[in-house]
């Protein structure tokens, strides 16, 4: 589990931001549910026999006896709220952000505390959804200046198409028995699909000759994937036919995707989801069909850095007072900057000093400009501008023509209404 420090922020509120956008715009509401849960929910929808539910949840009894878990991921959580408050009655398209917590074994890009964004959408059978939350992926990688993510899409068909191939799994797994990992035996007959996503070296080469569900598709099932691929295909996103891919949860059916990146070691799955049709009713709820994503954050912000993103200044200016009634003076010289611009990201010099001591400081906020109030200019009804982070000199600026420069950085707009209110206790005469 992680401390985020305040210099990685910019990079979270970044893919935050850039999400919430691309979500906001394709029409998709955000939903907030608790971090605890009855701890039968993941159990019920996940799946008894997976990597989550066997070994990765933190799962405690609370006062009452109850055993609650903490989420490992956020979907059972938004199918449970959208049973509970009726929102099934029609379409919903749902995202939600927050942190999950699974016990693996920490490793680079796999943490015990992280963080996803995910997508839900309920009530839309047909494979124009599908697409549609691809195609939000990949506006997001765009938007984000994510270069290399690949996209592997796999159908898992339905259950009765499942079934059939689970059986001609199960017999040809049998048959290579001597050169399986002891968990996928074990599975081999509570859970077969899930010796296709073994880890294991030599599980994967056996793996690799393994007959594909792919085959084993349905009509339906087929053209719905077929209609997933052509819409790719006319948008213009490339992706790859992986017939291994089943992700390691196991309410998924026909579609499932996942965008993988080679930058990132061998942690590489950046985002991963696909249909599950049957969970909203195998948890109470009214047949449902349904289907969503999740990305892991942390691994977006590596990609972030990776791709050179260069965050903003932290504060755009750092205001320094010397001088007693400069000092008494500055804090309302900046709320009045604040008032008149409300984008401007503006620190003030608190505990006095020298010009010298509170310019280091002011270099040390990552502030691009120093803002100077001596007595020399509180006279003179101006204020000092330095760049700290170029070779220019100062300039003096009057109040009025402060605000149109910071106006410049901010991007705020300044109405007529705003710029009569800008005299005051610093004149408007203009001096250089
Ligand atoms: P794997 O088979 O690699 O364990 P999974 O099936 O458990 O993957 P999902 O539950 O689908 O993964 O998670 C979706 C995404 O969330 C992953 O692609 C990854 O980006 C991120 N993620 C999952 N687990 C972790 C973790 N422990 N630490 C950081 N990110 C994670
Ligand atoms: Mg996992």
């Amino acid at each position: 589990m992680h401390d985020i420090l305040p210099e990685a922020v910019a990079s979270w509120h970044r893919i935050e931001d850039v999400s919430r956008q691309v979500l906001t715009s394709y029409g998709y509401a955000e939903i907030r549910t608790p971090i605890l849960e009855v701890t039968d929910l993941f159990k019920r929808s996940i799946g008894e026999v997976t990597d989550i539910v066997e070994k990765e949840m933190y799962s405690f009894e609370d006062r009452n006896g109850d055993s609650l878990s903490l989420r490992p991921e956020g979907t059972a959580s938004c199918v449970r709220a959208a049973i509970e408050h009726g929102l099934l009655v029609q379409p919903q398209r749902l995202w939600y952000r927050g942190p999950m917590f699974r016990h693996e074994r920490p490793q680079r890009g796999r943490y015990r505390q992280f963080n996803q964004i995910g997508v839900e959408v309920f009530g839309l059978p047909g494979p124009d959804i599908d697409l549609e939350i691809i195609l939000i992926t990949a506006r997001l990688w765009r938007r984000l200046g994510f270069a290399g993510l690949r996209l592997e899409l796999n159908s898992l068909g339905d259950p009765d198409e499942r079934q059939a191939y689970r059986n001609e799994l199960v017999a040809y797994l049998s048959s290579h028995g001597d050169r399986l990992d002891a968990e996928s035996i074990r599975r081999l007959h509570t859970n077969p699909l899930r010796v296709l996503d073994s880890k294991h070296p030599e599980t994967q080469k056996v793996i690799a000759d393994a007959p594909t569900l792919m085959d084993h598709l349905g009509e339906s099932t087929r053209s719905h994937f077929q209609s997933v691929c052509s819409g790719l295909d006319q948008a213009g996103v490339p992706y790859r036919l992986n017939p291994r891919l089943v992700r390691g949860l196991d309410y998924y059916n026909r579609t499932v995707f996942e965008w993988i990146t080679d930058d990132l070691g061998a942690q590489g799955t950046v985002c991963a989801g696909g249909r599950y049709d049957g969970l909203v009713e195998q948890l109470g709820g009214r047949p449902t069909p349904a289907v969503g994503f999740a990305m892991g954050l942390e691994r977006m912000v590596e990609l972030l850095a990776l791709a050179g993103h260069a965050s903003d200044a932290p504060v755009h200016a750092y205001l320094v007072a010397v001088g007693e009634q400069a000092q008494a003076e500055a804090p309302f010289l900046a709320e009045r900057l604040r008032d008149a611009l409300p984008r401007l990201r503006l620190m003030t010099h608190c505990g006095g000093g020298s010009f010298k001591s509170q310019f280091k400081r002011a270099d040390r906020s990552g502030a691009s400009y120093a803002l100077v109030l001596g007595e020399a200019e509180l006279e003179r009804g101006i204020v000092g501008i330095k760049p700290l982070r170029e070779q220019t000199g100062q300039q003096e600026l009057d109040f009025g023509d402060l605000v149109s420069f910071l106006a410049g950085l901010t991007k705020d707009t300044l109405d007529r209404g705003a710029s009569a209110q800008l005299s005051g206790s610093i004149s408007t005469r203009r001096l250089q």
